[in-house]
């Protein structure tokens, strides 16, 4: 074969594809050339060629090498936030490439591509693009050019895995039905994606199920976590400032101490949990943070203090808000100083709905076998913001290995994506989609 020709095999349709299955091979080649370039994303190309493996794991890992270069171009150049700028840039490029529907600019700097073969239902599929403000520790070649930022958290390696997704779904579609690919900024307490969601995301591409991965380190490449119930916790900050009147240290009594009160507020605020929570449940509650004065001889007239909850159930959550709240006041009142307090949700407790996550487990028990597809996880105290939009339509968050113990945690500054990883992640996702949306025979 000539080496045009070759390449096209070797890097569009992978090893796989069967040479006789390619009946207007100079016509191909032509077009190629016509394009002007061996970019492996001429659509029209691609589903001419010929049928690509029924095992997307497979056929997505013969694209392995582009799909590891855009990994690691993406690690090289993090943004954070909503500032993702240069990704989004890149990923509507690609989608735009791959034949499939491109809209810009949703919750900000969120992109959303359309793909439809057909009528049937609405998957959707999200994945994450923004990177963490921490300065990367790794010297490899891809690490990060961009002083204080850095993808310690695999979000570039989500941003790839849906982008192979989307290349394969767009290639074969064997599938009768719409694929929403979701790729939103600002996940790292951001609210990217509740910006996403008050932007009409679900309104202007509704979604009859949705489906995301984050990558874990601990978990063997090749293996998936995908739990029913509750995933990941929710996380809720909160501010207790105590109002009293200050004075002369030796003079207490002309005063309302805040000080007192706030540590009085503090000691209580630990039978919050040990007091009304059944043993079988799950919560945190810190205070982290306590200002008051800074003389030996002063008494403030304000302590202000801080802290987190997390529980796996929004009633949790509110029964928390609820304690803190009245067990504050009544302190406070009690010694005649006034309080005011500010609970802010970061993120709802991330619980998988059972129709979708036993699809999910059933998808990848086809790819990698039952023997690594863990159903019972313990759910993690970590945060994330796809379960807003778990709260508006069903879905699943799966967990992809990223590599045995020992491997560095999410948000260590010694932390990479497991570019092999790509295949079973992006594979699982396009699997999903196949078994939800599977076509007629
Ligand atoms: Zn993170
Ligand atoms: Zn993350």
């Amino acid at each position: 074969m000539d080496g045009l020709w070759t390449l096209y095999l070797d890097r569009v349709v992978g090893p796989m594809a069967s040479p006789g299955a390619f009946p207007t091979r100079e016509r191909e080649a032509q077009a190629l050339r016509l394009d002007g370039h061996m970019d492996t994303t001429d659509l029209a190309l691609l589903r001419r060629a010929g049928p690509i493996t029924a095992n997307p794991v497979e056929a997505i890992r013969s694209w392995l090498p582009e799909f590891t270069a855009l990994r690691c171009d993406l690690h090289a150049h993090p943004e954070t936030g909503f500032e993702v700028h240069r990704t989004a840039a890149l990923v509507a490029g690609k989608l735009a490439a791959w034949g499939i529907e491109v809209h810009r600019g949703i919750g900000r700097t969120g992109v959303v591509g359309v793909l439809r073969n057909g009528p049937g239902p609405r998957i959707g599929l999200r994945a994450d693009m923004d990177a963490l403000d921490l300065t990367e520790a790794n010297g490899f070649a891809h690490a990060s050019r961009v002083p204080g930022r850095m993808h310690a958290c695999g979000h570039d390696g989500h941003t790839t895995m849906l982008l192979a997704t989307a290349r394969y779904l767009a290639a074969t579609r064997r599938f009768q039905g719409t694929v929403v690919f979701i790729f939103q900024p600002a996940e790292e307490g951001q609210g990217g994606a509740q910006a996403m969601i008050a932007d009409g995301l679900f309104e202007r591409f509704p979604c009859d199920r949705i489906y995301a991965l984050h990558n874990w380190p601990g978990m063997p490449v090749g293996h998936f976590g995908i739990a029913t119930g509750p995933v990941m916790a929710g996380c809720a900050f909160f501010d207790i400032g105590v109002q009293g009147r200050g004075g002369h240290g030796a003079r207490p009594e002309n005063t309302v101490d805040p000080v007192v009160i706030g540590a009085q507020i503090v000691g209580s605020l630990q039978a919050v949990i040990a007091r009304n929570l059944p043993a079988q449940e799950a919560a945190v509650l810190s205070v982290t943070g306590f200002d008051a004065g800074n003389a030996y001889n002063i008494i403030p007239d304000r302590v202000a203090l801080r802290g987190t909850v997390r529980a796996f159930s929004t009633e949790v959550m509110a029964m928390m808000e609820g304690r803190i709240r009245s067990l504050a006041a009544g302190i406070a009142g009690g010694h005649g100083a006034q309080v005011d307090i500010a609970f802010r949700e970061v993120t709802t407790p991330l619980v998988n709905d059972e129709i979708p996550s036993n699809i999910a487990a059933a998808a990848a028990r086809d790819l990698v076998g039952p023997g690594r597809v863990e159903r019972d996880l313990a759910p993690s105290v970590i945060g994330e913001d796809f379960a807003a939009m778990l709260d508006k339509v069903p879905g699943a968050f799966v967990l992809v290995g990223n590599g045995e113990a020992g491997v560095p945690e999410l948000h260590s500054p010694h932390y990479d994506f497991n570019d092999a990883a790509i295949p079973y992640g992006a594979g699982l996702l396009a699997a999903t989609v196949e078994r939800e949306l599977r076509a007629e025979d």
